[in-house]
C-alpha cells in the first residue's frame, strides 16, 4: 500500500500511517447530536472525514467507517448536570424524544447527501447501545477507576491520573484542570468537580431512562463512543476523528474510559478538523450568525448575500487544509463558487479536446502532484491548486497553444475523474441541473440558428427577442465571429 502520513493529535506530529491490519482500516468519527437542523459547523467534519474515507478507499483499503448518532446523554453545556438536549427539544415541541432524534437524523442525512458525503459503513445510535454502555461502565468499575454515588457512576479522574495521564490528548495536566474548574456547590454526587458521569440516575421527570444495576438512568455522553467503537472496531482500531471542539472534554474522557476499561489506548491516530468561523467569529445562536445548511442552500438568512449550492460549500471546505481555520464570508464563498465553476468548465473543455501527434506538457505532473498532496496529511488545497494549473493548460490547449496525444488525453481524464469526483467527492451541479443539456441542446441550437437568420435579414427585433428570452431562462448567449456559443448559467 502507498505510504501516507497523517497528523496525529495525540503525538502532535505527522506519522506514517500503518493500520493494525495491512488491508483494513477501522475509523470512528463522532457524529451529530440530533436535536436541531444541520448547520455550517456540521459540514466541516462531515466533509473532512468523507475525504479521508474516500481517499483510503481509493488507495485500496477496505474501510469500516463508523459515525455515530448521539440521541441520548448529551446534556446542555456539555455538562454532567442539566437537561438532555434531545429531551429538552422534545419538551418544547411536545414530541417524543425519539421523534426529535428521528426527524433531525433524517434532516442530517438529507444535508449530507446534498454535500456529497457518503454514508458511513455503520451508523450506530447511542440509545440502541445501552447494554454495551452498561457493560463498559461495569468494566471501569471493576478496574477500580469509577465509583458509585447515589445511583450514579462517576469516573475517578484523580485515580486514573495516578496510573495514566489524564489530559494528554488536549495537552492538559490535572493541575491545570483543577484550577480551571469551579468548585462543587455541595449539591453534587461527585467527589471532585473534574470527575465525569459514566451513568446518571434519572430524576423523576427525566423521560429517557433505562434500567441498570445502579439505577434507572441514562449513560454519560462520552460513554457511547467508547462502547460503540469497541463493539464495531475492536479494542484497538486505527483512526478516531472529530472536530477540534470535541478534543476536551469529550475525546479526553473517551481515552480515559477506554484505557481504564481495556488497559490500553483504543485509537492509534487521533485526527481533528479545525473549526469554521463566520466573519472571524465563532458561530453561535446568541451571536446571530448561526447558519443552517438549508439556509445556505436557499440564501434565506440575513447575513447571506445569495444562495450557495452544496458543492460550493463542499469546495469551500476542501479549499482549506482540514487543520487550518476556515473563515466563512460571502466573499470567500463567492470565490469558491467561481473556482468550482472554472474547474468544472475546464473538465468540460478537456472532454472536447481533439488529440494531436504530440503532447506539449507532461501529463504525469498532475497525478504526481495530487498524489503527493493527498499522501501528505490529506492536503486538499494543494490538490486543488494542481488541478487549477492544469485547467489553465487545458484552456490553452483549447486555444491551440498546447496539444496532447490521445493517450495523454485519456490519462488526464482518468486522473481528473479520480481526484475531482472520487476523492474530493465533487459533482458537476450545472450539468446535473441541466438534467440533459443533451435534450435542451438541439432546441437552443435551433433557436439560435433562427436568430442567425433574423440577423442576416437585419431583423434585429426578432434577434434580440430570442436572445433576451433565452437569457431570461438562464441561457447565456455569446456571439462569435463564425456563429454563436451558449451556456447554461
Ligand atoms: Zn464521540
Amino acid at each position: 500500500m502507498e505510504k501516507i502520513v497523517l497528523y496525529n493529535t495525540l503525538t502532535r506530529r505527522k506519522e506514517t500511517f500503518e493500520p493494525i491490519n495491512p488491508e483494513h482500516v477501522g475509523m470512528y468519527v463522532c457524529g451529530p447530536t440530533v436535536y436541531g437542523d444541520p448547520h455550517l459547523g456540521h459540514a466541516r467534519p462531515a466533509v473532512t472525514f468523507d475525504l479521508m474515507f474516500r481517499y483510503l478507499q481509493s488507495l485500496g483499503y477496505k474501510v469500516r467507517y463508523v459515525r455515530n448518532i448521539t440521541d441520548v446523554g448529551h446534556l446542555e453545556q456539555d455538562a454532567d448536570d442539566g437537561e438532555d438536549k434531545i429531551a429538552k427539544k422534545a419538551r418544547l415541541e411536545q414530541l417524543e424524544p425519539m421523534e426529535i432524534a428521528h426527524y433531525y437524523t433524517e434532516r442530517y442525512h438529507d444535508a449530507m447527501r446534498e454535500l456529497g458525503v457518503k454514508s458511513p459503513s455503520i451508523e450506530p445510535h447511542a440509545s440502541g447501545h445501552i447494554i454495551e454502555q452498561i457493560a463498559m461502565v461495569q468494566r471501569i468499575l471493576d478496574a477500580g477507576y469509577a465509583y458509585e454515588s447515589n445511583g450514579s457512576i462517576y469516573f475517578d479522574v484523580e485515580k486514573y491520573n495516578k496510573d495514566y495521564h489524564y489530559g494528554r490528548l488536549s495537552g492538559r495536566n490535572l493541575d491545570d484542570i483543577v484550577t480551571n474548574t469551579r468548585e462543587l456547590d455541595g449539591q453534587s454526587d461527585k467527589h471532585h468537580s473534574f470527575d465525569f458521569a459514566l451513568w446518571k440516575k434519572a430524576a423523576p421527570e427525566h423521560i429517557m431512562r433505562w434500567p441498570s444495576p445502579w439505577s434507572d438512568g441514562f449513560p454519560g455522553w462520552h460513554m457511547e463512543c467508547s462502547a460503540m467503537s469497541t463493539k464495531y472496531l475492536g479494542e484497538q482500531f486505527d483512526i478516531h476523528g472529530g472536530g477540534m471542539d470535541l478534543m476536551f472534554p469529550h475525546h479526553e474522557c473517551e481515552i480515559a474510559q477506554s484505557t481504564a476499561a481495556l488497559g490500553k489506548d483504543s485509537a492509534r491516530y487521533w485526527v481533528h478538523n479545525n473549526m469554521i468561523t463566520i466573519n472571524g467569529q465563532k458561530m453561535g445562536k446568541s451571536l446571530g450568525n448561526f447558519i443552517t445548511l438549508e439556509q445556505l442552500f436557499t440564501g434565506n438568512h440575513p447575513i447571506l448575500e445569495q444562495a450557495y449550492t452544496p458543492m460550493t460549500i463542499r469546495f469551500f471546505v476542501l479549499q482549506a487544509h482540514y487543520r487550518s481555520t476556515l473563515d466563512f464570508s460571502n466573499e470567500a464563498l463567492q470565490a469558491a463558487e467561481k473556482g468550482l465553476d472554472r474547474l468544472m468548465k475546464g473538465i468540460e473543455t478537456l472532454g472536447k479536446l481533439k488529440p494531436a501527434d504530440k503532447s506539449t506538457s507532461d501529463v504525469a505532473d498532475l497525478e504526481r502532484r495530487c498524489k503527493e498532496a493527498m499522501a501528505d496529511d490529506l492536503n486538499s488545497p494543494m490538490v486543488i491548486s494542481a488541478l487549477f494549473d492544469w485547467v489553465r493548460i487545458i484552456n490553452q490547449a483549447a486555444e491551440g497553444q498546447q496539444s496532447f496525444t490521445a493517450g495523454d488525453l485519456e490519462t488526464l481524464k482518468s486522473v481528473i475523474n479520480r481526484y475531482v469526483f472520487d476523492i474530493l467527492g465533487l459533482r458537476n451541479e450545472k450539468a446535473a441541473d441541466a438534467g440533459g443539456k443533451d435534450m435542451v441542446s438541439p432546441l437552443v441550437d435551433m433557436l439560435l440558428n433562427m436568430r442567425m437568420e433574423a440577423k442576416a435579414n437585419k431583423d434585429w427585433a426578432t434577434s434580440d427577442k430570442i436572445r433576451d428570452n433565452l437569457t431570461a431562462i438562464g441561457i447565456r448567449v455569446k456571439d462569435r465571429k463564425d456563429g454563436f456559443d451558449w451556456e447554461i448559467e
